[in-house]
């Protein structure tokens, strides 16, 4: 009688549970490693944003927004085509309009958009002389931007606050943190002034935060569309302008690194480390940060 109970409990309880295993098992995709690595920084940088990730019926990855929106993750083009269109997007490759990767660069998947790890830290030899096409955080999936930071100027405007730093008054976009990051991006860099007062002359004059506009020579909104950027000063170099782009080692070393310390802090990417340089950029893409602070074990994911 007792085994009898215990097996009609065992039984009891395995049916109850087989409906969660059942929902479990469709619910959960077997990721691949760098897949869940992706999902965990995309979920940790942008909270109650993600869902999750789902196998398509072509069998490739997509990103599940909460609000519902599929977003392709993975959309199957091999590392060796992802290579290939990292080094095609390169300084002149993205100004030929000829040039047939460049559609694929300008429409990235978000594994794409995540791959290259944006390097952390000071100006080093390394970070000083990025291989063609090493543009971290430079090939992005507009689609998540306009889902997280609003799809048009007037959405965007809207989510936007006013923010002190120097002596301006910026409007930033108060999503997932950003306005609140460049407020304290601003403390970190003026509680330096009394010791640093060139600090002032790199800033000064201070370039724009949002702007709807596109990207020069291209069809891609500028991340200055969401108001998720800065620009300081906009006389530092721009890879479509410079005419002496052999100096930029020296100048992205000469940059101040207290003023990139204080912006990676509070999750701002810098322009200045990609081969197609833009040292007056700063951009707030917190899952780019994380990511490279994962992977250096600095912080552990959920
Ligand atoms: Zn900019």
């Amino acid at each position: 009688m007792r085994r009898f109970l215990l097996g009609s409990l065992t039984a009891l309880l395995l049916l109850a549970a087989l409906p969660q295993a059942l929902l479990c098992a469709q619910q959960a995709v077997d990721l691949p490693d760098y897949a869940a690595l992706d999902l965990a920084v995309l979920r940790a940088a942008y909270p109650g944003a993600i869902q999750k990730m789902v196998r398509n019926p072509d069998g490739h990855l997509e990103l599940v927004l909460t609000s519902g929106q599929h977003l392709m993750y993975d959309d199957g083009r091999s590392d060796a085509d992802r290579q290939n269109v990292a080094s095609a997007s390169a300084v002149s490759a993205e100004a030929k309009k000829s040039d047939g990767t460049r559609q694929v660069f300008a429409a990235p998947d978000l594994r794409t958009m995540l791959d290259q790890v944006y390097p952390l830290g000071p100006v080093d030899e390394a970070s000083a002389n990025p291989k063609p096409g090493f543009d971290p955080g430079r090939s992005r999936v507009q689609g998540l931007f306009t889902a997280l930071y609003g799809a048009s100027e007037a959405q965007v405007r809207k989510n936007c606050a006013p923010v002190r730093f120097d002596t301006r008054t910026l409007p930033f976009n108060t999503r997932y943190g950003a306005a609140q990051a460049l407020t304290r991006v601003w403390q970190h860099i003026a509680a330096q002034l009394p010791q640093h007062p060139e600090f002032l002359p790199v800033l000064r004059p201070l370039g724009e935060t949002l702007v709807w506009r596109v990207i020069a020579g291209t069809k891609r909104l500028s991340m200055h569309s969401f108001g998720i950027a800065l620009d300081v000063n906009p006389n530092l170099p721009y890879w479509r302008w410079e005419k002496h782009p052999e100096t930029m080692p020296a100048q992205c070393k000469a940059f101040p690194p207290e003023i990139l310390a204080a912006f990676e802090a509070e999750g701002f990417i810098w322009g200045g480390k990609w081969a197609s340089f833009d040292l007056m950029h700063f951009e707030y893409r917190p899952e780019l940060i994380l990511k490279a602070r994962a992977l250096a074990g600095l912080v552990k994911l959920p």
